[in-house]
């Protein structure tokens, strides 16, 4: 089944999230010390003030990074969706390696300037503190600003699993997304390409195999022009449209994280092991008032 024949409208309206909240400390962990909650949220809001200020801060939407409500449990949506996928991150065991990216750049080919998660870093200036790290793909928003912007109905979220695509043969390349965008998750490909590394090699001769369509990037043809951005490997899916980790059909980025930091399943999956975690560990989602719904949460 092609990635596009769902039936999904830039309008598709967000799913409801259930949040629970809870007071208390950040437990402390065996790589670092605890540190309270606001001491936190005061951290992640100065990364993006500056480290990747870009990425997290501006946007040209504004407000603060970190909303005033605490998603620690995402209960079980009642929607049409079949799936509702997404991911937890826990800041405390990422180490900052990259392999993330660099996993995800070689499942899905993509050229410089594009990457579909990066990682962003706080420099703590007091001798022996642990940088904080946190990886960011698209966060494959409930109530995505990114697909009502779309003049072509080009970027849509898909109703069967919540994964918001770009249908590359639609999209014009006018990048209305891209501003749209409060967390810089999407890219635009100008068509460049690696150096070769090899005499006579044959540059962007790999397909990519996102959306299943194993496209050739070539001067003039989708997807150079186009804007792009993480699909959570949604090629690795079966015909059902789910994922296996022992199958390694699994999002890059999360089967490669040496930190076993980043965690991916089904939200609607109460016995997921993103919904468990969500329920047993206090949890974040960048820039929260903005009514995004983020299906990405941070662990504190
Ligand atoms: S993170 Fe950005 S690109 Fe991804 S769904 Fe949300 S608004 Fe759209
Ligand atoms: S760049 Fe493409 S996907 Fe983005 S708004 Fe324009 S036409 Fe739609």
């Amino acid at each position: 089944m092609s990635a596009f024949t769902n039936t999904a409208t830039a309008d598709t309206p967000g799913v409801a999230v259930s949040l629970r909240s809870r007071r208390g400390r950040v437990r402390p962990g065996a790589d670092g010390p605890s540190m309270d909650r606001r001491q936190f949220v005061d951290r992640l809001a100065a990364m993006g003030a500056t480290g990747l200020a870009a990425v997290l801060a501006s946007g040209g939407v504004g407000g603060a990074v970190l909303g005033a409500t605490r998603p620690a449990a995402a209960e079980a949506v009642t929607t049409g969706q079949k799936y509702r996928y997404g991911m937890v991150i826990d800041t405390r065991r990422c180490v900052g390696c990259k392999a993330c990216m660099a996993a995800c750049k070689t499942e899905n080919v993509t050229p410089p300037g594009v990457s579909y998660t990066v990682v962003v870093e706080e420099h703590n200036e007091q001798a022996f503190d642990r940088p904080l790290f946190m990886t960011k793909p698209c966060f494959h928003c409930s109530n995505p600003p990114c697909t009502k912007v779309c003049p072509v109905s080009a970027t849509f979220k898909r109703e069967q699993d919540g994964i918001v695509v770009v249908d590359y043969d639609r999209c014009i390349g006018c990048r209305y997304c891209i501003t749209a965008c409060p967390y810089g998750a999407r890219y635009f490909d100008f068509g460049e390409h690696y150096p070769a590394t090899e005499p006579g090699q044959a540059l962007a001769e790999l397909p990519s195999p996102e959306y299943g369509q194993y496209r050739v990037r070539r001067e003039g043809a989708s997807p150079v022009g186009n804007v792009r951005k993480c699909t959570f490997c949604m090629h690795l899916q079966d015909a059902e449209g789910r994922y296996s980790k022992e199958e390694g059909r699994w999002p890059a980025c999360a089967k490669t994280c040496t930190g076993h930091a980043i965690h991916f399943g089904d939200l609607n999956d109460p016995d997921s092991e993103v919904s468990i975690l969500l329920r047993e560990r206090q949890a974040v989602r960048l820039k929260e008032e903005l009514g995004t719904e983020p299906n990405v949460f941070y662990l504190l």
